[in-house]
């Protein structure tokens, strides 16, 4: 896994070039973000790395590729010491509960053994993290604002293989993000939202990060509208 520093409080970690997971630093320890797939080791020598313990993960959203790792993790940490918080309303599509909510289900959803110990809502917060809404990837995708400098973990509310994108829209260079978006005019308006948090810095599930991103969020915004 490849580790890059991106803030004093924020490690970026990329598995196999294109998914990345994310590493918060808080008093008491770390806050995982998205876990990647078959990456448990990897991640737990992450932290090593850091000299501080996995205190929380936290899922920005329930697709195979983000949530991937996190049995293994549950196995091999000390499960007691660590809190998992998962979207409330993907939590309920992986437990198989969510009839209720209209559409195709797209991307992978994966059968976990772990239970979530916080079903995640927009306006919690989780250490530095504020809980923020932005469906449409999926219908419980969620983003976290550090509070304390403004940068934002998106999970695929964007991706940036080569260039910022919304996944609202097939792209040749990351086809992916859009087939496995549920609902794209959704996607599109989260876009916008997470925009008018005008973030220091863009950390998304797929790509590189991005300093003072707010142009380059509305060229992503200004061609999702026009492919729209
Ligand atoms: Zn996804």
């Amino acid at each position: 896994m490849k580790s890059r520093q991106l803030t004093a409080n924020l490690t970026q970690l990329t598995k196999l070039g294109f998914v990345n997971a994310y590493l918060v630093l808080e008093e008491d320890g770390l806050t995982l973000v998205d876990t990647a797939m078959n990456a448990a080791g990897e991640l737990i020598d992450a932290a090593a790395a850091l000299g501080q313990p996995i205190r929380r993960i936290a899922l920005t959203h329930g697709h195979g590729d983000h949530v991937g790792s996190l049995d293994q993790l549950c196995r091999r940490l000390d499960r007691a010491a660590v809190t998992v918080l998962m979207p409330a309303i993907d939590q309920r599509i992986l437990s198989g509960e969510a009839t209720d909510i209209p559409g195709r289900k797209r991307g992978s959803w994966p059968k976990l053994e772990t239970k979530a110990d916080v079903l995640l809502e927009p306006g919690d917060i989780v250490g530095s993290l504020e809980v923020v809404a932005c469906p449409g990837h999926t219908p419980g995708q969620l983003a976290f604002l550090d509070r304390r400098d403004r940068s934002l973990i998106t999970g695929d509310a964007f991706t940036a293989m080569g260039r910022l994108e919304v996944p609202s829209h097939g792209t040749p260079r990351f086809p992916l993000a859009a087939f496995a978006t549920w609902d794209r005019a959704q996607a599109l308006d989260s876009a916008t939202q997470l925009r008018a948090l005008e973030p220091t810095l863009l950390a998304v599930g797929h790509g590189h990060a991005t300093s003072a991103p707010v142009a380059d969020m509305d060229a992503a915004i200004a061609r999702a509208r026009r492919a729209a």
